[in-house]
């Protein structure tokens, strides 16, 4: 059996000079101790992953190392902070090896990825309970916050739209979704990638103006930057970038889906339109497509329209529970 001293040791605490260094200290005392980058401000957010809440018991533990920290660097990406470190807090049920290997080793291939350190944590026995904290480097007044949207400016999304949340609706039988089919969803939903370089590339630019990450559909969440920065929007539902799964169900589906799907981990931003040649290159230095997809309006709400303009008048709330 292995004690929780031994269980940090050999699946968190790597030896030096294994993974990015980002710590003054790390793993091993009271607290981690992170020297301050003259002039910046640090971006710190939490995000925490229940078993039977957010993902399903038995979930394979390497997809589920990734997920709990690619949340987390979505919303560093949201404010257009640079990952520097991390810390985790576990509770398990038992300390399994085979767990706790594929599970540290989908988390540090993605912390790697993105020169990101783990430099402490809290491990304890009880249901399965994922709680990771972030941190980040942002300049000051480079921050892409939820507040700053102004009417005229362009909405924007990054990537694609909805495969995750067709990937739940075909293992809850609502969508008949051939196995090649649903495989290729599903990896949106176990693997989501959060755009982090698109995200530092629009706050150390100076691109954007208001962002947030794309984590319980996109009307819902860009409703909190409308309703933070005090405007409106208007939305081309139409113009919505589905996953290339959803791409290929019928237009109710699509619709439905890119609209108020959830899982995406897309960045939605706004930007001023003399920006637009600029933005698009930038997602292209990043490999990550960006789409426009509607406008900021001094008028509170949010209209959605078809690819005409014509007023859409999709039932929002019943998209959770799509016949
Ligand atoms: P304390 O008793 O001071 O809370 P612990 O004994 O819980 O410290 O942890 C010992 C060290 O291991 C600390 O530096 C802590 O940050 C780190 N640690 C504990 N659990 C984890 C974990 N799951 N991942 C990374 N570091 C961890
Ligand atoms: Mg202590």
């Amino acid at each position: 059996m292995l004690s929780e001293f031994d269980l940090i040791k050999q699946y968190f605490d790597r030896p030096a000079g294994s993974g990015p260094q980002r710590a003054v200290l790390g793993i091993g005392d009271d607290c981690a101790l992170l020297a301050a980058t003259s002039g910046m401000q640090t971006a710190i957010s939490s995000d925490m992953l229940v078993e039977g809440r957010h993902f399903f018991a038995g979930e394979d533990p390497r997809r589920l190392g990734h997920k709990s920290l690619a949340v987390n660097l979505s919303d560093l990406a949201a404010m257009g902070a640079r990952p520097v470190g991390f810390t985790l807090a576990l509770a398990l049920p038992a300390a399994e090896r085979d767990w706790l290997h594929g599970f540290s080793s989908g988390l540090f291939a993605l912390a790697d990825a993105h020169d990101c350190q783990l430099i402490g944590g809290d491990t304890t026995k009880g249901p399965l309970n994922i709680c990771i904290t972030v941190f980040g480097a942002v300049a000051p007044g480079r921050a892409l916050r939820r507040d700053a949207a102004q009417p005229g400016d362009d909405i924007w999304i990054s990537g694609t739209l909805g495969d995750a949340r067709l990937a739940l609706a075909g293992l809850r039988g609502e969508v008949a979704l051939d196995a090649a089919a649903q495989a290729a969803a599903a990896t949106r939903m176990h693997q989501p990638t959060p755009r982090v370089a698109l995200g530092v590339a629009l706050a150390e630019q100076g691109l954007a103006r208001a962002a947030i990450d794309i984590s319980d559909g996109l009307v819902g969440d860009l409703g909190h930057i409308l309703a933070r920065s005090g405007v409106g929007a208007t939305l081309d539902v139409d113009a919505l970038p589905a996953g290339p799964v959803l791409a290929r169900q019928e237009q109710r589906l699509r619709r439905a889906f890119s609209a108020a799907g959830g899982d995406d981990y897309e960045l939605c931003f706004t930007a001023d339109a003399a920006q637009r040649e600029r933005i698009v290159a930038a997602g292209a230095a990043c490999g990550t497509a960006v789409t426009r997809i509607g406008r900021i309006e001094a008028l509170a709400g949010l209209r959605l329209v078809d690819g005409a303009g014509a007023p859409l008048d999709l039932a929002l709330a019943g998209f959770d529970h799509f016949a």
